[in-house]
């Protein structure tokens, strides 16, 4: 295989003396907080509307407005009975090119609804943010579009998301308590929310 070595150019004189190359960057940086200013000024009195001004975003109190097709944090969608619309059919496990997505299917009490998900995890520490989760769903269960970008955990376990995360995004861990509506119970034990039929068989 041919190897191409680069040589780095040399610096001349006047790039060597550095104070006037530091005057340069001061002056570019000078010159856009003028034209910002300036138009921003401008603006406020309802005069050169067309020619647009940077703008900060004060994150995280003033988050940043994503596009329509952003893909943010996972959310499990629901019926208007509150259940998950999940039917536990594995494809988003198994287009998942990270393997991060672990479900665990339950028979639907409900004879119209084939089966539910007992489990449906998603470990974000490890999740590439494709897509293909959402795209493969035929069932429209599974979106990107809770506009959460803050997944920062301090630790590994924190990053993963458990179906009362998904299913209500505002949830956090440490999650004590299940208010959600499942087809299943869910209870505590040894601190992990567990879901189990009649309170008997432990599916989760
Ligand atoms: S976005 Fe991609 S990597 Fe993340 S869970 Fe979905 S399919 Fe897997
Ligand atoms: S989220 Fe969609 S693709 Fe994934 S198991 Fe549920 S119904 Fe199937």
């Amino acid at each position: 295989m041919a190897t191409k070595v680069l040589r780095r150019r040399e610096l001349t004189v006047w790039e060597k003396l550095y104070v006037p190359q530091i005057y340069c960057g001061l002056k570019i940086t000078t010159a856009h907080f003028v034209r910002n200013l300036f138009l921003h000024t401008a603006h406020r009195v309802g005069l050169l509307k067309h020619l647009r001004a940077s703008v900060t975003f004060q994150y995280p109190e003033e988050p940043r407005p994503f596009a329509f097709r952003f893909r943010s944090r996972h959310r499990l969608t629901v019926r208007d009975d509150g259940t998950p619309r999940c039917v536990g059919c594995m494809l988003c496990e198994t287009v998942c090119p990270a393997k991060c997505i672990t479900i665990v299917a339950g028979e639907h009490p409900d004879p119209n609804v084939e089966k539910y998900p007992v489990r449906f995890d998603i470990d974000l520490g490890i999740c590439v943010y494709c897509g293909y989760c959402v795209e493969a769903c035929p069932e429209d269960a599974i979106r990107m579009d809770t506009g959460i970008v803050d997944v920062a955990a301090s630790s590994r376990d924190e990053m993963k998301l458990d179906i009362h995360e998904l299913m209500n995004p505002a949830l956090r861990k440490p999650i004590a308590e299940c208010s959600l509506k499942f087809p299943h119970q869910c209870r505590l034990a040894e601190g992990q929310l567990r879901g189990s039929w009649d309170g008997s068989t432990d599916e989760g």
